[in-house]
């Protein structure tokens, strides 16, 4: 039996890293190519020894399809292209492809000039690794190869953000990479076709939350922020430079118009000058109602909102900064903690799901000591609130996912495995569908009933119409159709047996069964032969019978002779033979005659 394979490289029961391999009708996948922010040695990237130890990855590889521009899924590409070796094509989508770049180079930036790191990507390899790119369009069937397409849909969660389905003859997968079911205040809702795949991988970061109203969280969010600069403290919002940032800009944007604050808002990075233009670039991705604002105005252009300088985060009085990058694991976000953490009256809100390793996920887990570079201990007074605003979909919004495709199986990636084992348990009692978290380096197979196309002469649909009763087949009554199914020149056909025999050429051999019935009856043998046609002629009304001078009855093809007895003067041996097409009736018609004839 053909099978799909899948084995995560990374994001297998953890987030971070996303790598995933599909093996798929004799196609290899490699589904996002990320980094883990926890890590700074070697499992920061996937590894990819796994694929091969020494050979090119080009020649183990079809495809790699990047899901969107987050870190955790692309961070490890031009390490993978450029420095292990990919020559093969890249997809993603035409604002992942935009954006991508620049996050990798600010990713390196850190790294290398900041961090003092060797042996890392350059900026030469982030442009040449970016060159083997081929752009996606939404709902465009991408034919990769002869056998291989691929198709993206809508994700929401980030700007250019995509789910995949990948498709080789009738055996297909679908993965979400990451998702949102519910339209935000810039992004519209993932939405898929019912395309049925053999598998679907989907994240499952907040696996066994149910989220409560955004409206709520919004509330909330705004409240804290507004008591924190109340009381003279200041706010620090990690965030990534795009996506969740524009999200809660907009936010605190109406907030201070409507209650005429005065405190400063500050964004931190240079980078968002260039997310901007993106969103206007990309504006088709955006939701309905930043569609329609964009004609009077601009939405990412704030009144309020101003370019922040390091020098400002020492300034007295309360102020909110927006920070890069969201986890508090490098950059600015991570020095302007250090600076406010020993004040009890500041805040830092995380406004996302922050992995095992970085800053937010220890304060987050109630950590006020931190061991900083250079054996110095933080103490971290300030306040710490989580709020998720990050755009992934929660429990409710995979069982929606599962309910607009209907996969076959389920597969779930991108999440911790405590919470995936709940939403396993119920995903395979709401659907009886089977569902897999395997680890990183394990590999799932899944057995699939590929469709073969076969061509019918027209010669034998005419003839099962004729014996069909009428030329349009009846969807409710499926038949059985008999043939000769014959394979020439690497396609298959189902024919006639008299055709199949002209076309190959061959002589025809008749294969008949025989069976001898043994009946009580004390007449002449011609005598018992008419009471044979008599009965049968009123038992089986819609057959041809003949009962021919040679001493046979015929019955379709079913030949019958009556003879005496050698034994038993008054009894008849009965002699039933007939071809293969009419096995069914043939045995029907000697279990009936063993019961005798009617008097
Ligand atoms: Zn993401």
């Amino acid at each position: 039996m053909p099978e799909i394979k899948v084995t995560p490289l990374g994001a297998g029961q953890d987030v971070g890293r996303s790598c995933i391999l599909v093996s798929i009708g004799g196609k290899n996948i490699m589904l996002d190519c990320g980094m883990h922010m926890g890590y700074n040695d070697d499992r920061r990237f996937p590894d990819f020894s796994y694929i091969t130890q020494n050979g090119r990855l080009t020649d183990f590889l079809d495809c790699v399809i990047i899901s969107h521009f987050h870190l955790d899924h692309c961070g490890a590409l031009p390490y993978m292209s450029e420095m292990v070796g990919y020559d093969g094509p890249i997809y993603m989508t035409h604002p992942t492809k935009a954006i991508c770049p620049i996050l990798l180079e600010d990713f390196r930036k850190i790294t290398v000039d900041k961090k003092g790191e060797t042996n890392f990507f350059t900026s030469q390899m982030i442009k040449d690794c970016m060159k083997k790119v081929i752009p996606l369009n939404l709902h465009q069937t991408v034919q990769v190869d002869d056998e291989l397409e691929i198709k993206a849909y809508y994700a929401g969660h980030v700007l250019g953000a995509a789910m995949v389905h990948i498709k080789v003859g009738s055996e297909s997968v679908v993965y979400t990479g990451d998702y949102n079911m519910t339209p935000d205040r810039h992004l519209g809702a993932a939405w898929i076709d019912k395309c049925r795949p053999d598998i679907l991988i989907s994240e499952s970061t907040y696996a066994t939350t149910i989220r409560d109203s955004k409206r709520c969280r919004e509330r909330d969010f705004l409240k804290k922020v507004h008591e924190t600069i109340e009381r003279g403290g200041k706010v620090l919002i990690p965030v990534f430079a795009l996506g969740r940032a524009q999200e809660l800009c907009i936010l605190l944007e109406t907030f201070w118009e409507r209650m005429n604050l005065k405190a400063p808002i500050y964004f931190s990075t240079g980078l968002t000058e260039k997310a901007n233009h993106y969103y206007k670039l990309f504006i088709t991705w955006t939701n309905q109602k930043i569609r329609k604002t964009f004609v009077q105005r601009n939405m990412f252009e704030f009144k309020h909102i101003k370019a922040f300088d390091r020098s400002y985060a020492d300034n007295p009085g309360p102020m909110v900064v927006f920070a890069t990058p969201g986890m508090l694991h490098a950059g600015q976000s991570l020095q302007i903690f250090k600076k406010w953490a020993g004040n009890d009256k500041n805040m830092v809100i995380m406004p996302g799901y922050c992995v095992q390793g970085t800053i937010g996920h220890k304060i987050l887990n109630g950590q006020r000591k931190l061991e900083m570079e250079g054996r110095s201990t933080l103490d971290v007074k300030l306040q710490v609130e989580y709020m998720s605003f990050s755009a992934h979909a929660d429990a409710k919004g995979i069982m929606q996912l599962i309910r607009m495709a209907e996969p076959r199986n389920m597969l779930l990636v991108h999440g911790e495995a405590a919470k995936m084992e709940f939403l396993k348990g119920k995903i395979e009692q709401e659907f009886s569908i089977d569902c897999y978290m395997p680890a990183n380096g394990e590999t799932v197979a899944v057995t699939t009933n590929p469709s073969v196309p076969v061509d019918i002469s027209l010669n034998l649909l005419k003839r099962e119409m004729a014996l069909g009763g009428g030329p349009l087949p009846d969807p409710k009554k499926p038949r059985t159709m008999h043939g000769t199914l014959i394979m020439k020149e690497n396609s298959l056909k189902l024919v006639s047996s008299e055709q199949a025999l002209k076309e190959l050429g061959l002589n025809e051999h008749q294969l008949r069964f025989t069976c001898r019935v043994q009946l009580q009856d004390p007449h002449s043998d011609s005598d018992t032969l008419h009471r044979i046609y008599t009965h049968l002629k009123s038992v089986l009304k819609d057959y041809t019978i003949q009962h021919l001078p040679d001493g046979t009855v015929m019955v379709e093809s079913i030949v019958i002779k009556v003879s005496s007895s050698a034994e038993d003067a008054n009894a008849k041996v009965l002699l039933l033979s007939w071809s293969y097409q009419d096995e069914d009736l043939g045995s029907y018609l000697s279990s009936l005659l063993k019961k005798g004839l009617p008097t």
